[in-house]
């Protein structure tokens, strides 16, 4: 069996940009594609960023039991593939999800021996001028995202590790270290 690592952090810490580096340096690593609800960005790909459902057919592949987590964020569903997640772990091979804390602790819950990761930013300040900085979200969806970051710290009191994204390389120094086991 692989292991499964779970990663969430705020909106715009930096989760996609200090995964993507971290998996430049370890391709044998796989992550999980996520469906969503929320429209595509400029440059995102179905089938490569996120499956991009419909709210109709998100709920189906909820009673259909296609997920092994599902959660609301900001006004959108997002749900991690239950088949995809198992069939990847048989395999052998270590997997990461980036998903919202909601639901990395449901991952938790079924699956106890998954690592769960937290981003974080060296500033609120700081958050706020990434998001910004992205220009991928309306002013109305960046407070929202905002609004989540209360809630976010508190349930990142029962992660296993942390990770401050200040300088991009020691930020993926340190999830090298967590993720190869090398503390
Ligand atoms: P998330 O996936 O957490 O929402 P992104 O990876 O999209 O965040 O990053 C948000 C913005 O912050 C992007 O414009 C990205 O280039 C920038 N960014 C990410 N990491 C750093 C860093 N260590 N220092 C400065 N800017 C960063
Ligand atoms: P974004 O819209 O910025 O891509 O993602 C918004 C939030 O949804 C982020 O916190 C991201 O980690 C989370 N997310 C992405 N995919 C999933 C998923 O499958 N399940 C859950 N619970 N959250 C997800």
């Amino acid at each position: 069996m692989g292991n499964l690592f779970v990663i969430s952090g705020s909106s715009g810490v930096g989760k996609g940009t200090v995964i993507k580096e971290f998996l430049n340096r370890h391709p044998e690593f796989k992550l999980s594609v996520s469906c969503t609800t929320r429209a595509p960005r400029e440059g995102e790909v179905d089938g490569v960023n996120y499956f991009f459902l419909t709210k109709d057919e998100f709920k189906q592949r909820i009673e259909n039991g296609d997920f092994l987590e599902w959660a609301e964020f900001s006004g959108n569903m997002y749900g991690t593939g239950k088949n995809y997640v198992q069939k990847t772990l048989n395999y052998g091979h270590n997997l990461i999800l980036e998903i919202d804390t909601k639901g990395a602790l449901n991952v938790k819950s079924i699956m106890p021996e998954s690592k769960l990761i937290f981003i974080l930013p060296p500033s609120m300040e700081e958050l706020e001028s990434r998001l910004r900085g992205r220009k991928t979200e309306s002013e109305e969806a960046i407070q929202k995202r905002l609004e989540s970051t209360k809630l976010e710290i508190e349930n990142s009191k029962k992660f296993d590790y942390k990770v401050i994204n200040d300088n991009l390389e020691q930020a993926v120094n340190d999830l090298e270290k967590i993720l190869l086991g090398v503390h």
